[in-house]
């Protein structure tokens, strides 16, 4: 049997650790994929500290995986071999559950696949995928790039263009991270008028140089106020985790203005009388499924949005994992794994 190197979790809070394996053969509706790049995400914290019940171990988490198809179940139309694709948090749908009758893939009742979380994940040289969660990579991103995109890039490219904002119109990005950087990008490239709103004067300067015409420090600014200098946003989307960050800038909503939670925070209080009479809302927002990801990665190209990354190699897994803990990554983190 042919082995592979994966890095595993063996148990909810246990070490990631590298392990050889055999290398998984694809079943029906599923491809094999030879993985090339896998992003870190902090929600890659679910596989490694068992947040969510019912996780199987050992597990191989990663779910911002680029790779090239390498083998085909049987009943797979129209993937082939040697096609490159993307797998992100989305592990797949059924497409005939009543959710994806609607055309609600992402909450697909009755597949709850979540890459390298209820399957195996791309913090490994093969993973298998079912054809429903495959992206198609274009070929002008390489897959250094692309991985990001597949979680932090559709969760904000994806959030964004649903929610109706149209060009010239007030968009605050609220925190540059890892979602933030992409988010400002990608308002800024839709022809939005792009306020960065982040903690210190430090962060102005790359703010602009990622297209904010504006920028707000939440340190020394009240954020509310300026943003109803410049008419109240249409849409605050919000990367924190803090809920006091979150908490400061809804004031700064517009007439029918949108705060996009895409940050987890415990709880959020929100003025109702305000929110009626001006008609805003407060709206979580799920990142999207594998067209949505494809979307994000040929708008990237389009427009040259790019995610700043730090790259490791695959055996220093763990190391990585603890850098994007730690909050010091400039932005995101990528397991280079193999061409
Ligand atoms: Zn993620
Ligand atoms: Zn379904």
């Amino acid at each position: 049997m042919p082995k592979m190197r994966a890095v595993q979790v063996p148990r909810a809070g246990g070490p990631l650790e590298i392990v050889q394996r055999d290398i998984p053969e694809p079943g029906p509706g599923l491809v094999r994929i030879k993985v090339q790049t896998c992003g870190i995400c902090h929600s890659d914290t679910v596989t490694k500290d068992g947040l969510f019940p019912g996780i199987q171990y050992p597990r191989v988490p990663g779910h911002e995986v680029i790779g090239v198809i390498d083998s085909v179940g049987p009943n797979v139309p129209r993937w082939k071999a040697g096609q490159r694709v993307g797998v992100g948090w989305n592990g797949g749908f059924c497409g005939y559950c009543d959710n994806c009758r609607r055309g609600d893939f992402f909450v697909c009742q009755t597949s709850t696949e979540v890459t390298g979380l209820s399957r195996d994940g791309g913090y490994a040289e093969y993973m298998l995928a079912p054809i429903s969660a495959l992206a198609l990579v274009p070929d002008d991103l390489a897959s250094v790039d692309a991985a990001p995109l597949m979680c932090a890039g559709v969760t904000t490219f994806n959030c964004l263009r649903n929610t109706g904002v149209r060009p010239g119109e007030v968009v605050a990005v609220v925190g540059i991270g890892g979602l933030g950087h992409l988010a400002v990008q990608y308002a800024a490239k839709m022809g939005c008028k792009t306020v960065a709103i982040a903690r210190g004067r430090d962060e102005e300067h790359l703010a602009r140089q990622l297209g904010a015409q504006y920028f707000i420090d939440n340190k020394s600014q009240d954020p509310a106020a300026e943003l109803q200098k410049l008419g109240g946003a249409k849409v605050i989307l919000a990367t924190v985790t803090s809920a006091d960050a979150m908490q400061s800038v809804l004031g700064g909503l517009g007439v029918s203005g949108k705060l996009m939670m895409i940050g987890a925070v415990p709880s959020l209080q929100v003025n109702p009388i305000a929110m009626l009479l001006q008609n805003q809302s407060v709206t979580g927002w799920y990142s999207g499924t594998s067209i949505d990801s494809e979307d994000t990665l040929n708008f990237s190209v389009l427009s040259g949005v790019r995610s700043m990354n730090e790259v490791f190699p695959l055996d220093r897994a763990a190391e990585a994992y603890d850098h994007m803990l730690s909050g010091k990554a400039r932005f995101r983190v990528v397991l280079n794994i193999g061409a």
